[in-house]
């Protein structure tokens, strides 16, 4: 998701109580921060942030963190965060190749990826959120019964994704091409921007989760 540049995003980030701003200084701490030593779970591309607000909503018992390349995008977040706060979840805005330097092994018991871009040029690849480079660096934060979900409409990008956890011993323990026509994984599903307008457009909307 790119939205226009929103001249002062990046400034109203950097003066947000809800953005962590040296995140990297919180790794092995995540659970001081959120004064609880309750579970956190992550969304990694977390666009507008419907998804995990409403996830935090719903979860008090766990603390959440949304991820966001684009200080464009967070902003929505943010200004959403404002008018409904929640304690149990916190932004950063950063690029998250670099996550294994923000938390530390075990730190994370869930991964969120939410139709990631696609990246559909090969050499492109390890930029998308399921590729093994990308797997390698989940192993290393993840709890070591934490898991990876992943939703898509895009058929190419999970196709690709399914073959990438095989290759890295990830175990698949869900995997649906059609959600919304799955009873019990759709059962609690939590629809993100994207699957709102691609499900209107007719599209099936795949998820799989993963395991090591
Ligand atoms: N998850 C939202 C949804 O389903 O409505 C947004 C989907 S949008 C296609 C993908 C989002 O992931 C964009 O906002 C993009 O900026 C973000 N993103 C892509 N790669 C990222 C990365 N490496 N680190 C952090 N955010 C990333």
């Amino acid at each position: 998701m790119r939205l226009r540049n929103i001249p002062g995003s990046r400034e109203t980030i950097a003066n947000s109580s809800w953005c962590v701003q040296q995140p990297e200084q919180t790794k092995g701490h995540w659970q001081e921060l959120f004064g609880s030593n309750h579970p956190i779970h992550i969304e990694i591309g977390m666009g507008k942030g419907q998804f995990i607000m409403t996830l935090a909503a719903r979860n008090p018992h766990i603390n959440y963190i949304g991820i966001e390349k684009y200080s464009s995008v967070l902003l929505r977040g943010l200004q959403k965060m404002e008018e409904q706060p929640l304690d149990n979840l916190r932004f950063i805005r950063m690029d998250a190749e670099t996550i294994v330097e923000i938390f530390d092994k075990y730190e994370v018991e869930r991964i969120y990826l939410n139709f990631s871009d696609p990246w559909p040029k090969d050499r492109h690849a390890k930029r998308r959120l399921t590729s093994r480079e990308f797997l390698a660096r989940y192993h290393q934060i993840l709890a070591p019964e934490g898991q990876v979900e992943f939703k898509t409409d895009n058929a190419s990008l999970f196709d690709f994704s399914l073959e990438e956890a095989a290759q890295a011993g990830w175990r698949l323990t869900a995997v649906t091409r059609d959600l919304h026509h799955d009873a019990s994984l759709n059962e609690g599903n939590i629809m993100t921007e994207y699957e709102e307008r691609f499900s209107a457009l007719g599209n099936p909307i795949h998820k799989l989760i993963a395991m090591r």
